[in-house]
């Protein structure tokens, strides 16, 4: 296993997260609400325990929006409130665990590849398959 950092935009929040060789990848998620909370066609993410995830700098600067999800089940996304960088989101049907953001990560760049993509039904018509796509959210 390998620990990240990552930082956000203006650098006031700072985090480390442990990575498990099997979690070394991107999930692809083209939903709508990742789409509106990006500005982008998708976003890079990554199911890890809460527990592997720690703030190490900015505690104080994170906020919470929370939405309501397909399942009806609440979302918790934590941002910068200064810069509004989300390093995570906390779905309340994924207990202990999070849907991390590894696009924010040092290094994986170059090292982390698409696993899977799902809400392909949300996909741009543009956008190229370049994983296993799922409809919506694999069950
Ligand atoms: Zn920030
Ligand atoms: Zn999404």
């Amino acid at each position: 296993m390998t620990t990240y950092h990552g930082k956000c935009h203006c650098g006031e929040l700072e985090w480390d997260v442990l990575v498990q060789p099997d979690q070394a990848n991107h999930i692809l998620c083209h939903c709508n609400t990742c789409q509106t909370l990006s500005g982008g066609t998708y976003t890079l993410n990554q199911i890890v325990p809460l527990d592997a995830f720690k703030v190490t700098k900015g505690e104080d600067k994170v906020k919470k929006y929370t939405y309501y999800g397909d399942s009806g089940k609440a979302v918790n996304c934590y941002y910068c409130s200064n810069c509004t960088t989300s390093p995570y989101h906390q779905q309340e049907i994924l207990e202990g665990k999070i849907i991390l953001r590894t696009g924010l990560l040092d290094g994986p760049r170059e090292t982390f590849q698409p696993s899977a993509e799902i809400y392909g039904k949300d996909r741009h018509s543009w956008e190229k398959e370049v994983a296993t796509t799922f409809d919506a959210m694999p069950s």
